[in-house]
């Protein structure tokens, strides 16, 4: 028999149930994990092998690689894959209120849930980083929210380990998340990612609505690169939100914060509001 290592499971201790999604890789759906006569409620992420989808696999090879070094409230976790049969398995924490751009589309949040979602971001991004992990594509479709209200970071298939990392290939780039010196060098760096956590603030505060809607990529990217930025709504108390447009949306990245300032700072606001809700 194959001899697998712990983090690799076999098709037969997975049975798959209801489809949850479609992603890039193929079907996302509802499974249950049996492992030491225990079951665990998993996602499973399938994917078909074949020589069309070496570059997907390899994606989603990085993404197991990396996630399986996570454990963080913030950041769905990593259960194992499955690769001896075909389609192939990734095993992930069960998230079921689904992505949370389209969470913030469908539902009415309160201003104190929705600065407790910039918190979990914050919090899942700041222990990224301490562990020198880029993500890389950081966006409110990337994130999924639990149905007791916890934001995940998900979508590691870019993500990098280290300190910064350079775009070599044409690689298709969600243009209106991206810093400004993304936009003229091509690096990504952690603070690239505390860009790109700027603009799903905007769209946290903005009911999941696309940045930049209806302006073109070559305009949207030209604003950015001359410190024209989105504007947060005035849904976001105005502590945050001028902290995103002084501190976050900046065109030099040494004048940006760091992902800790950024938890930091909305504590505090977040105990405030409770406080004040709680009168
Ligand atoms: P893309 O890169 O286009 O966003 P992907 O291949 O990375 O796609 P995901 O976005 O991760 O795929 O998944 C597609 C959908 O499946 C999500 O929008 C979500 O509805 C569902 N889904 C993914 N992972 C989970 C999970 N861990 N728990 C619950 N639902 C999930």
């Amino acid at each position: 028999p194959i001899d697998l290592q712990v983090w690799e499971n076999r098709h037969s201790a997975v049975k798959l149930g209801d489809k949850l999604g479609e992603g890039a890789y193929g079907e996302v759906r509802k499974g249950v994990l049996h492992r030491k006569n225990k079951k665990l409620d998993v996602a499973v992420k399938l994917m078909k092998g074949g020589e069309l989808n070496k570059m997907k696999i390899r994606e989603m090879m990085n993404e197991a690689r990396l996630m399986r070094n996570f454990k963080h409230k913030n950041i769905v976790r990593f259960f194992g894959v499955a690769v001896v049969e075909q389609p192939l398995y990734i095993l992930l924490e069960l998230v079921n209120g689904g992505a949370l751009n389209t969470y913030l589309q469908k539902n009415k949040v309160s201003d104190l849930e929705l600065m407790r979602m910039c918190l979990g971001a914050a919090q899942g991004l700041q222990y990224l980083h301490a562990n020198h992990c880029i993500h890389r594509d950081i966006a409110a479709r990337n994130c999924l929210y639990s149905n007791d209200k916890v934001v995940k970071l998900s979508d590691f298939g870019l993500s990098v380990v280290g300190n910064q990392y350079k775009l070599c290939a044409a690689q298709k780039l969600p243009i209106k998340w991206l810093a400004p010196e993304t936009i003229t060098t091509r690096f990504f760096t952690p603070k690239t990612d505390v860009y790109s956590y700027g603009v799903m603030c905007f769209e946290i505060f903005s009911n999941g609505a696309e940045p930049w809607e209806g302006v073109t990529n070559t305009v949207t990217k030209n604003n950015v690169v001359n410190g024209i930025n989105l504007v947060i709504p005035e849904s976001c108390p105005e502590k945050f939100r001028s902290f995103v447009h002084e501190k976050i949306f900046v065109v030099d990245p040494k004048r940006r914060v760091v992902m800790d300032d950024v938890s930091r700072f909305i504590e505090p606001i977040i105990n405030d509001m409770h406080n004040a809700a709680a009168v």
